[in-house]
């Protein structure tokens, strides 16, 4: 008899393990999605380096147009002030079929629903009971619906709530007393940048960074800005006293549709208690996003989970756990150190900061090294 996967969740994760099983097994399988449709409407930006765009490239990531992605070459670093420190060629990783690449996060979705969208997506479910039977998990939802399954998959983000029916031991993600803006604006502003690239400023407390999205001239911004406290209603007076005041020119970046989150990160990186229950994505451990790896993660840890049940591996929940825990800690230790680098407030530990960036830029065993593993594909 056929094996059955529910997928608890249809963000990056969820969706790309349901197109890996579609094109490639003939495992039966659903997605649960608590919300009553896949949010498309935000449009903002989504880095994808080589090592998800390879994996994207199994299930026909090529057959999106080219005019809604981006290949940027380069990343250039610059002080808050606009003053360039140096730049960093990231095309290198490229090969000829998976380039560093830029988008629409809707774009992405829109990709990825392509092919699940009526027949294997279900809207409105949480689960509301778990139990084992047979051998297998009944799961009842709160509508009153159930599904008897071989595997259950969690892809319910970083505070997936799927955990809190398998796990005793609970893993809170932890407020990063960070927030996270983002806004998209066309190519007229007042900065001296590369608008093909992408452009990194370094500021006290804060980083942004902007990159092209779509060969139609829009441009992502996000903004990460160190605070004790978020608060949603007050994101405008937020920017103006933390970054206006280091460099008043961003202000017209500013102006278009704003959209803020408080940054959470997963505390450990814990692993399944039950052989028929996994976690991909945010669910199995959420990043900052100062390595611009989330979705990147997500993407791999479905492909890693995917080659592990089509072989029917026996020993799947122990070898997916040490395999993906290995690669969540090279990922963490860097966007860690990111996080850290990129917001020093003093003056004296920035040129420090920026003479040894300008030097180790260069250096490519360092490159290969802080970025190599990380893009390999
Ligand atoms: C500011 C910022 C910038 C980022 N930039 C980048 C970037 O440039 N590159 C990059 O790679 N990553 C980036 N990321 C990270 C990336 O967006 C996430 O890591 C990624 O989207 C996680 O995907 P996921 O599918 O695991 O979880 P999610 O995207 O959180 O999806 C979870 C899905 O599960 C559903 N769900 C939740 N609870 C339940 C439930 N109880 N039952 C059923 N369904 C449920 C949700 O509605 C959602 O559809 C960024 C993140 C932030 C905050």
């Amino acid at each position: 008899m056929k094996k059955k996967i529910a997928i608890i969740g249809a963000g990056i994760a969820g969706l790309t393990l349901a197109n890996l099983i579609k094109k490639n097994s003939d495992f039966e399988f659903m997605l649960y999605e608590k919300e009553e449709n896949l949010s498309l409407d935000d449009g903002f930006g989504i880095q994808l380096a080589t090592n998800s765009v390879s994996i994207l490239n199994k299930i026909d990531f090529k057959k999106i147009n080219s005019k809604d992605i981006f290949h940027p070459k380069d990343i250039d670093f610059f002080t808050i002030k606009n003053e360039k420190i140096c730049d960093l060629e990231i095309s290198k990783f490229n090969s000829e079929y998976s380039k560093y690449t830029t988008l629409k996060r809707s774009t992405l979705i829109e990709f990825l629903k392509d092919e699940i969208y009526t027949q294997h997506l279900r809207f409105g479910k949480r689960i509301k009971e778990v139990t084992e039977l047979k051998g297998k998990v009944l799961i009842k939802f709160d509508d009153n619906t159930n599904d008897l399954v071989d595997y259950v998959v969690g892809a319910d983000g970083i505070f997936s709530n799927t955990r809190s029916f398998f796990e005793k031991k609970k893993n809170q993600p932890s407020f990063k007393k960070a927030i996270a803006v983002r806004s998209i604006f066309n190519m007229n502003h007042n900065l001296d940048i590369k608008v093909k690239n992408i452009s990194l400023f370094m500021g006290s407390n804060l980083h942004l960074v902007i990159y092209p999205i779509n060969k139609k001239n829009e441009l992502n911004l996000v903004c990460i800005i160190r605070d004790k406290k978020y608060d949603p209603d007050n994101i405008k007076s937020l920017i103006e006293r933390k970054l206006l005041t280091q460099n008043p020119n961003f202000k017209d970046l500013f102006k278009n549709d704003l959209k803020s989150w408080p940054l959470y990160s997963s505390p450990k990186i814990l692993p399944s208690s039950n052989q028929k229950v996994f976690y991909i994505g945010d669910a199995f451990n959420g990043f900052l996003p100062t390595l611009a790896q989330g979705a990147g993660q997500s993407i791999e840890s479905a492909y890693e989970l995917f080659n592990l049940i089509k072989n029917q591996n026996p020993d799947a929940a122990n070898v997916y756990f040490k395999k993906r825990s290995e690669r969540v800690k090279i990922i963490k230790r860097r966007s860690d150190f990111n996080f850290f680098a990129f917001h020093f407030s003093s003056p004296v530990m920035q040129k420090i900061r920026n003479i040894f960036l300008k030097f180790l830029i260069k250096r490519k065993g360092f490159i290969n090294s802080y970025l190599g593993t990380v893009y390999k594909n």
